[in-house]
């Protein structure tokens, strides 16, 4: 059994004290969830990273960053090192994000840099992938995924692939309102499920937790959950309300 895992991305999104706002009230409302079949987190911008911390206290929230550079300090002006991360209690990082691959040119070398950095400081990672709209057009969506996975996790001995989760995310469908359908979605984690029997034993596939984000909301949410390959999502838009956020949560406890 894979514990399912829902992550809510901000991205550039709310200042420190709209960020202790929301997690005042997300906290109460996740003390209702009985069990341990979930992991819920957040990843708040660098500068909320602390109160989210503090104001989620003892409650089972993890709390983790949008990126990290892959050096541990050093002449990299406006980044944020692993170890900056740790001395605030973060073990938590997203890795490739679209909007790093695509908007910051970070390429699968660089992201490749950042995984290995990231599990030398025993961090756990989500690693994004994802396809545009017109590789899945012109059906290169497989190849691209396979490529991003293999360079991405080059030199990744299967030890470190438990601290990784992988999350599909088709790029045409984040922050459009455009979401896979539940069977392509689940199309794709097989694929990735199989990749992973190749690159490493059918033990770890069977083990790697991939979760599907874009364009995730209450309403789509259990659709796409109660599939078989499909262990959560990484939600954006919808994670900066505190209730819609709960409800998706919610979609995968009834
Ligand atoms: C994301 O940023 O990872 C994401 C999936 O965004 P959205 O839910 O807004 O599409």
């Amino acid at each position: 059994m894979r514990r399912k895992f829902i992550g809510g991305n901000w991205k550039m999104n709310k200042t420190p004290d709209q960020a202790k706002e929301f997690v005042i009230s997300f906290v109460e409302k996740i003390k209702t969830i009985e069990g341990n079949s979930v992991d819920i987190a957040l990843f708040p911008p660098f500068l909320a990273l602390n109160v989210v911390k503090e104001y989620s206290g003892e409650s089972r929230l993890i709390v983790g960053a949008q990126n990290m550079h892959y050096k541990d300090s050093g002449a990299f002006t406006g980044e944020i090192s692993p170890v900056m991360l740790n001395s605030v209690g973060v073990n938590w990082v997203i890795l490739g994000h679209s909007e790093r691959r695509h908007i910051f040119r970070e390429s699968n070398e660089l992201i490749n840099l950042k995984v290995k950095a990231a599990l030398e400081h025993n961090f756990h990672v989500i690693l994004c992938v994802g396809e545009t709209e017109e590789e899945r057009l012109t059906s290169k969506h497989y190849d691209v995924i396979k490529e991003q996975l293999e360079s991405d996790l080059a030199d990744i001995d299967a030890k470190g692939i438990n601290n990784i989760v992988v999350a599909y995310e088709p790029v045409w469908a984040i922050g459009t309102g455009k979401t896979a359908t539940p069977e392509d979605a689940e199309e794709m984690h097989r694929y990735i499920r199989r990749l992973f029997e190749g690159m490493y034993n059918s033990d770890i596939a069977d083990k790697v937790r991939i979760i599907y984000g874009g364009s995730v909301k209450p309403a789509n949410a259990k659709s796409l959950l109660v599939k078989e390959d499909i262990d959560g999502a990484l939600v954006g838009g919808a994670s900066l309300n505190p209730q819609s956020f709960f409800e998706i949560v919610n979609s995968v406890i009834d």
